[in-house]
């Protein structure tokens, strides 16, 4: 992510849906009859179904499996008081025969439901899962294209792993979607996880005077007597990242710097803020980060800043989203999210449980960016601080007892590469994940651990990632010693030494 999480979180106001309407039946599409969702499984279809889940090893009902989208072509049409008209064109390719899949839809009511080349297609909207079944088989390999017309008034959705509802957000005038893990189901019919990336073509029509802000390019730009509509494109995107924003905006700055864009877009009531000017820094440190981990995945980068106080920032793809309390952070959650663009963006998660490999390298980025603007010492402090929280050590010096100390870390702080369920984006997964490329930099020099970094962004850039596939990396890189090292510090339950730093775990005595 995206998300720079502090210990003062700000949770989002938010409601909870999961209250679908079962849609009207019209004449090409008749929904099924009601079932529960446990019951969902079962009604009697021919060939094969695609799962509810897409196999993830921590959330069973994330993403959907049997197909993989190719394109997604939104189009949206917003009204009063947040209400949405939209049509989703999907695109996608089964990997199996199927005869019926699942996308990810919450709480907004489907009107129509078409796949071309099927006229008995079937749907039933089951609280987060839209089940189209297609009345007959599409057969493994060949693209099918599939049309859902909805309506209704998005809302954030409740998630297992994060403290707040992710998704569509109501700021101070502004809404925005905030989407990781899960969010993007809150406004578009998906496979809502990042390993099943797509084109996305997002076309938006608002009333007059105000702005509809997202990533990639803008394609077209025109004033209807139905309101403004811009159509954005977007290459390779997983929904989670998909910018969107819809508000009173200014572009404050739109450098263009060695073939980069950066577009700073400002809700009216923040321009005055100076935060804003911090934003400046953006190219600067792209440079930065270039040299270290290779060119710089896409051709558009910037902010998007909200009115409004979540306590966070995510890495939306091109452009990230800041809201009026992370703008506040400056440079530290800046580079954060543009170090996320290599990091995450451009280099997907296989599986979530595998975070720490974008938050771990992004926290080392942010860190080696204190280095390079501010010193070396800030760069230690930062190190020492997460250490001495991580293994107990803090604790020890505000008088607890060595063992009760290492009792609670193990509790608070599992390995990085073990994040639980309830509690994804934990400080092991941000700190323990950057203190490993700490550690490997310390053992190896800066060569070693750069020149690791523009080899994995070489390797995987376009692509997705695993722990697993990261640590044979490490090994055809580095070697075998610095794979062993950076598996202690991912996997094991107690937080390794850092022998360079004399630092190590309280001695439990
Ligand atoms: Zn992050």
């Amino acid at each position: 992510m995206k998300r720079l999480l502090v210990p003062t979180l700000l949770l989002a106001a938010c409601t909870s849906t999961g209250n679908a309407l079962d849609p009207p039946p019209s004449t090409s599409t008749v929904p099924v009859e009601e079932t529960s969702s446990e019951e969902a499984g079962e009604f009697a279809v021919e060939g094969s179904r695609g799962a509810p889940g897409i196999g993830d090893r921590l959330y069973a009902t994330l993403g959907n499996g049997g197909y993989d989208v190719q394109q997604y072509r939104f189009d949206l049409e917003i009204g009063s008081e947040w209400s949405v008209a939209a049509t989703a064109e999907i695109s996608l390719v089964p990997v199996v025969d199927l005869a019926s899949f699942n996308l990810d839809l919450a709480g907004l009511d489907v009107d129509e439901v078409e796949v071309a080349g099927f006229d008995d297609v079937r749907f039933e909207h089951l609280d987060r899962e839209l089940v189209i079944d297609l009345g007959g088989t599409a057969v493994a390999g060949e693209t099918i294209f599939a049309t859902v017309r909805y309506t209704g008034t998005p809302e954030s959705v409740p998630a297992d792993a994060v403290p707040f509802s992710p998704g569509w957000q109501l700021g101070d005038e502004v809404g925005y979607l905030f989407s990781q893990p899960d969010g993007a189901q809150s406004l578009f019919p998906v496979n809502d996880h990042p390993s099943d990336r797509a084109d996305v073509t997002l076309t938006v029509t608002t009333p007059i005077g105000i702005e509809a802000i997202s990533g990639g390019q803008v394609t077209s730009e025109m004033s209807t007597g139905a309101g403004e509509v811009v159509v954005w494109e977007m290459d390779d995107v997983a929904p989670y990242l998909i910018p969107l924003a819809i508000g009173e905006f200014t572009l404050v700055s739109d450098r263009v710097v060695d073939d980069v864009r950066y577009d700073v877009w400002v809700s009216d009531d923040l321009i005055e803020m100076p935060a804003v000017e911090v934003f400046e820094v953006q190219p600067e440190i792209v440079a930065f980060f270039e040299e270290r981990f290779g060119p710089y995945p896409f051709d558009r980068a910037g902010a998007l800043i909200v009115d409004d106080l979540l306590g966070a920032a995510l890495e939306t793809q091109t452009i990230p989203t800041y809201t009026a309390t992370s703008a506040q952070w400056g440079e530290i959650v800046i580079a954060h999210e543009l170090a996320h663009q290599w990091f995450g963006d451009s280099i997907a998660l296989e599986q979530w449980d595998d975070i720490w490999l974008n938050e771990g390298l992004s926290t080392f980025a942010h860190w080696i960016w204190l280095e390079e603007s501010r010193s070396t010492e800030r760069y230690d402090a930062e190190v020492e601080n997460a250490y001495r929280m991580l293994s107990g050590l803090e604790l020890v010096g505000n008088g607890v007892e060595p063992a009760e100390a290492i009792d609670r870390v193990r509790d608070a702080f599992p390995p990085p590469d073990d994040p639980r369920a309830a509690n994804l984006f934990n400080r092991s997964v941000y700190e323990r994940g950057g203190l490993t490329f700490v550690a490997l930099r310390d053992a190896a020099g800066d060569e070693a651990i750069f020149e690791l970094l523009r080899s994995y962004t070489a390797r995987y850039s376009g692509d997705t990632i695993t722990t697993e596939a990261f640590l044979e990396l490490v090994e055809e890189v580095l070697g075998a010693e610095p794979r062993r090292l950076v598996e202690s510090w991912v996997l094991d339950v107690d937080i390794p030494a850092m022998p360079e730093r004399g630092l190590s775990p309280p001695a439990a005595g």
